[in-house]
């Protein structure tokens, strides 16, 4: 390889392995992006952070540096799971099948990790299972609460858990869906679900599938707030260094294609290692996320994928059009901040998020308003920022067609509908 560089900086090893970074992807520098602007803040400053992922050359995990500690992020947190229908029905559905499958009652006892405003832990109360929240977000976790969800303030990690342990508070089930990514200490995270696992109880850990991110050219995963971006080859090494074994793969379609993995003690005899763990990961290795070649071509695929949106923009505004956002997620600020994307193409985006509602989206400053909004200022083009949730906003906005008005997604790539 002649020009492949070490990464040179800070933090100059793998948080999992400690191996040598590489560059996969600058971003440049970006808002964080759940930090939205409130009305009398428009004048102030914002801090802004490189936005630059480097992919691992011992265990290939995708990493960001730790330029923003999570205490700065997480303690009050704009995102709210409970809004979206899309995501209820995901949460009620896995909880169903759990039930079922681990056989669940009154005597078990459910660990949700990042357990956000209960959303999915208010199914298994709802069945007279007892649960355990752990969320470090204080405005979530009171409306966790106010769900009858216990929920205990607190960063996940070894610490919490050897205390939680001590208690004689082990789980059956433990959810961490979309939280391994927020966790800088990756090593203490994964331990401490090795500490509260009952000796035949399963973990399931849902995150984006890497794969899936860069076939699909999902650059717009990438954020402040996700330190970590892995493969199912990364994440067994992870597991297996703190004695716990991946027995199941999922691959589900949340985030644009996301994979849950069923993991459980090494050494538990209830749980039998499936097909689908190797399949998925053969699939990675076909893919070439075993060698760092295959990591290369992401950096050219998004810097391409930038100049066709800005084609389109600047075609639509040249033809006098007007253009709306639909949503306010995590992925559209990056999507907007790395592109540039500001009130000369977008004239506002909406949000069902009372909490967004009259704020600005960090760095670019476009505004957020309530859904109505569309109906009454009747743009020509909606363009949907989680694209990963495209049909079911097309579906709740089909009223757009009375006047004419067409859908955006632009990604895997610009799409007009
Ligand atoms: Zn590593």
């Amino acid at each position: 390889m002649t020009d492949r560089s070490v990464k040179s900086g800070v933090r100059a090893s793998c948080r999992f392995c400690g191996g040598a970074l590489f560059d996969f992807i600058d971003l440049g520098m970006s808002p964080l992006c759940e930090s939205f602007v409130p009305e009398d803040r428009l004048n102030a400053a914002e801090r802004f952070y490189p936005l630059i992922a480097y992919v691992c050359g011992s265990c290939f995990l995708v990493q960001l540096e730790e330029y923003v500690a999570p205490e700065e992020i997480f303690t009050e947190y704009a995102y709210f799971s409970a809004f979206s229908d899309a995501w209820l029905r995901h949460a009620q559905r896995y909880v169903d099948v759990m039930v079922e499958k681990l056989q669940l009652g009154p005597a078990s006892r459910v660990i949700e990790l990042g357990s956000n405003d209960g959303y999915l832990l208010q199914y298994f109360v709802k069945r007279g299972i007892p649960v355990l929240g752990i969320e470090p977000a204080i405005n979530v976790a009171v409306a966790a609460r106010q769900r009858g969800v216990e929920t205990l303030t607190r960063f996940f990690g070894a610490a919490v858990a050897t205390e939680l342990a001590g208690e004689g508070r082990k789980a059956d089930l433990i959810v961490a869906n979309n939280v391994m990514a927020q966790v800088p200490d990756v090593n203490s995270f994964v331990e401490g679900i090795g500490i509260i696992l009952k000796p035949d109880g399963v973990c399931t850990v849902e995150f984006p599938h890497l794969l899936r991110t860069m076939s699909g050219n999902q650059f717009d995963q990438i954020y402040h707030e996700h330190f970590s971006y892995f493969s199912a080859l990364t994440t067994q090494q992870i597991f297996a260094r703190h004695g716990l074994r991946i027995f199941e793969i999922e691959e589900i379609w949340t985030h644009g294609g996301s994979l849950r993995l069923h993991v459980c003690k090494a050494e538990s005899e209830k749980h039998h290692t499936q097909r689908s763990v190797s399949d998925v990961i053969n699939q990675e290795r076909r893919a070439g996320l075993d060698r760092l070649e295959a990591y290369d071509g992401f950096a050219h695929q998004v810097r391409d994928t930038k100049r066709k949106i800005l084609t389109f923009l600047i075609e639509a505004k040249n033809a006098g059009k007007s253009i709306a956002g639909y949503g306010a997620p995590g992925k559209g600020n990056t999507l907007l901040n790395y592109c540039g994307i500001r009130t000369d193409f977008i004239d506002y985006t909406v949000d069902r998020n009372p909490y967004k509602q009259g704020m600005y989206l960090p760095g670019t400053r476009i505004p957020i308003f309530a859904p109505d909004k569309i109906a009454e200022t009747r743009p020509d083009y909606v363009m949907i920022l989680p694209w990963n949730l495209r049909e079911e906003i097309a579906a709740q906005l089909s009223y757009i067609r009375d006047w004419g008005a067409k859908f955006v997604v632009t990604i895997p790539a610009v799409t007009v509908f």
